[in-house]
Protein backbone atom coordinates (compact mmCIF):
# COMPACT_ATOMS: atom_id res chain seq x y z
CA UNK A 1 0.00 0.00 0.00
CA UNK A 2 1.44 3.43 -1.39
CA UNK A 3 1.33 6.14 1.60
CA UNK A 4 2.04 9.61 -0.23
CA UNK A 5 2.51 12.27 2.45
CA UNK A 6 1.61 15.90 1.48
CA UNK A 7 4.78 17.57 0.28
CA UNK A 8 6.99 14.71 1.82
CA UNK A 9 8.13 11.23 0.27
CA UNK A 10 5.84 8.38 -0.81
CA UNK A 11 6.08 5.13 1.55
CA UNK A 12 5.03 1.95 0.32
CA UNK A 13 4.23 -0.69 2.76
CA UNK A 14 3.84 -3.92 2.42
CA UNK A 15 5.28 -6.17 5.37
CA UNK A 16 3.69 -5.23 8.88
CA UNK A 17 5.76 -6.86 11.84
CA UNK A 18 3.99 -7.46 14.83
CA UNK A 19 4.96 -8.35 18.64
CA UNK A 20 2.36 -10.83 20.37
CA UNK A 21 2.79 -9.82 23.97
CA UNK A 22 1.42 -5.97 25.34
CA UNK A 23 0.80 -5.19 21.06
CA UNK A 24 -1.08 -7.77 19.48
CA UNK A 25 -2.88 -9.62 22.56
CA UNK A 26 -3.25 -8.30 26.18
CA UNK A 27 -3.01 -10.27 28.60
CA UNK A 28 -2.99 -13.19 26.30
CA UNK A 29 -6.01 -11.90 24.41
CA UNK A 30 -6.23 -11.17 20.87
CA UNK A 31 -9.60 -9.04 20.27
CA UNK A 32 -12.04 -10.26 17.87
CA UNK A 33 -12.07 -6.50 16.69
CA UNK A 34 -8.01 -6.85 15.82
CA UNK A 35 -8.95 -10.17 14.57
CA UNK A 36 -11.29 -9.13 12.10
CA UNK A 37 -8.51 -5.97 11.40
CA UNK A 38 -5.81 -8.92 10.70
CA UNK A 39 -8.31 -10.41 8.04
CA UNK A 40 -8.72 -7.02 6.27
CA UNK A 41 -5.48 -6.05 6.11
CA UNK A 42 -4.62 -9.84 4.66
CA UNK A 43 -7.08 -8.74 1.79
CA UNK A 44 -5.37 -5.78 1.47
CA UNK A 45 -2.51 -7.73 0.29
CA UNK A 46 -0.57 -6.56 3.39
CA UNK A 47 2.21 -9.86 4.69
CA UNK A 48 1.62 -10.17 8.67
CA UNK A 49 4.10 -11.29 10.18
CA UNK A 50 4.87 -12.04 14.18
CA UNK A 51 7.81 -12.18 15.83
CA UNK A 52 7.97 -12.66 19.59
CA UNK A 53 9.60 -13.69 22.17
CA UNK A 54 6.46 -15.90 23.27
CA UNK A 55 6.50 -15.80 26.71
CA UNK A 56 3.25 -17.28 27.33
CA UNK A 57 4.08 -19.74 25.07
CA UNK A 58 0.95 -19.67 23.06
CA UNK A 59 2.73 -18.04 19.64
CA UNK A 60 1.57 -20.83 17.71
CA UNK A 61 -1.75 -20.98 18.90
CA UNK A 62 -2.40 -17.56 17.77
CA UNK A 63 -0.42 -17.38 14.71
CA UNK A 64 -2.11 -20.05 13.05
CA UNK A 65 -5.40 -19.08 14.61
CA UNK A 66 -4.85 -15.83 12.56
CA UNK A 67 -3.33 -17.05 9.38
CA UNK A 68 -0.16 -15.37 9.66
CA UNK A 69 3.96 -15.92 9.79
CA UNK A 70 5.48 -16.31 13.23
CA UNK A 71 9.18 -16.03 13.79
CA UNK A 72 10.88 -16.71 17.06
CA UNK A 73 12.85 -13.88 18.68
CA UNK A 74 13.41 -13.40 22.47
CA UNK A 75 15.57 -10.52 22.50
CA UNK A 76 15.64 -7.16 21.38
CA UNK A 77 19.08 -8.53 19.14
CA UNK A 78 17.36 -11.71 18.19
CA UNK A 79 14.05 -9.57 16.91
CA UNK A 80 16.51 -7.83 14.77
CA UNK A 81 18.51 -10.74 13.40
CA UNK A 82 15.00 -11.64 11.89
CA UNK A 83 13.91 -8.21 10.80
CA UNK A 84 17.09 -8.88 8.49
CA UNK A 85 14.74 -10.99 6.08
CA UNK A 86 12.23 -7.97 5.06
CA UNK A 87 12.92 -4.67 3.25
CA UNK A 88 13.20 -2.36 6.04
CA UNK A 89 12.15 0.24 3.39
CA UNK A 90 8.67 -1.70 3.21
CA UNK A 91 8.28 -2.66 6.35
CA UNK A 92 6.12 -1.18 9.20
CA UNK A 93 6.50 -2.61 13.07
CA UNK A 94 3.91 -2.65 16.07
CA UNK A 95 5.14 -3.03 19.78
CA UNK A 96 5.68 -2.51 23.01
CA UNK A 97 8.49 -3.49 24.48
CA UNK A 98 12.21 -3.23 25.06
CA UNK A 99 12.66 -5.90 23.38
CA UNK A 100 10.84 -4.50 20.09
CA UNK A 101 13.69 -1.80 19.46
CA UNK A 102 15.04 -4.22 17.74
CA UNK A 103 12.48 -4.39 15.33
CA UNK A 104 11.54 -0.74 15.60
CA UNK A 105 15.42 -0.34 14.48
CA UNK A 106 14.73 -2.01 11.36
CA UNK A 107 11.46 -0.50 10.16
CA UNK A 108 10.62 2.04 8.16
CA UNK A 109 7.37 3.27 10.39
CA UNK A 110 7.79 1.82 13.86
CA UNK A 111 4.59 2.68 15.84
CA UNK A 112 4.17 1.63 19.58
CA UNK A 113 0.80 0.63 21.99
CA UNK A 114 -0.16 2.25 25.20
CA UNK A 115 -2.14 -0.58 26.28
CA UNK A 116 -2.65 -2.05 29.58
CA UNK A 117 0.35 -4.11 29.83
CA UNK A 118 1.77 -0.97 29.52
CA UNK A 119 4.92 0.80 27.15
CA UNK A 120 8.49 0.65 28.34
CA UNK A 121 9.70 4.45 28.26
CA UNK A 122 13.11 3.63 26.63
CA UNK A 123 11.07 2.39 23.54
CA UNK A 124 9.71 6.22 22.76
CA UNK A 125 12.94 7.04 20.55
CA UNK A 126 12.77 4.36 18.62
CA UNK A 127 9.09 5.06 17.57
CA UNK A 128 7.51 7.44 15.07
CA UNK A 129 3.64 6.94 16.11
CA UNK A 130 2.06 6.40 19.37
CA UNK A 131 -1.48 5.34 19.48
CA UNK A 132 -3.72 3.87 22.52
CA UNK A 133 -4.47 0.15 21.07
CA UNK A 134 -3.19 -2.39 18.38
CA UNK A 135 -6.68 -1.66 16.58
CA UNK A 136 -5.84 1.53 16.49
CA UNK A 137 -2.48 0.82 15.39
CA UNK A 138 -3.78 -1.82 12.91
CA UNK A 139 -6.40 0.47 11.33
CA UNK A 140 -3.75 2.55 10.26
CA UNK A 141 -2.48 1.06 6.90
CA UNK A 142 -6.65 0.96 6.09
CA UNK A 143 -7.15 4.40 6.66
CA UNK A 144 -4.18 5.35 4.49
CA UNK A 145 -5.15 9.37 5.07
CA UNK A 146 -5.00 9.41 8.85
CA UNK A 147 -1.50 7.95 8.48
CA UNK A 148 -0.46 10.03 6.13
CA UNK A 149 -2.11 12.69 8.12
CA UNK A 150 0.29 11.81 11.34
CA UNK A 151 3.11 10.92 9.22
CA UNK A 152 3.43 14.73 7.15
CA UNK A 153 5.46 17.63 8.03
MG1 LIG B 1 5.38 -7.03 23.92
Amino acid sequence: MKIEIPKGETIEINTIVLDLNGTLAVKGVVSEQTKQLIHKLKTLNYRIVLISGDIRGNAKIISDELGIELFLGATSLAKAEQMKQFDKETTASIGNARIDIGTFENSKISIATMQSEGIHTGILRYVDILVPTIEDALSLFIDIKSLAGTLRE
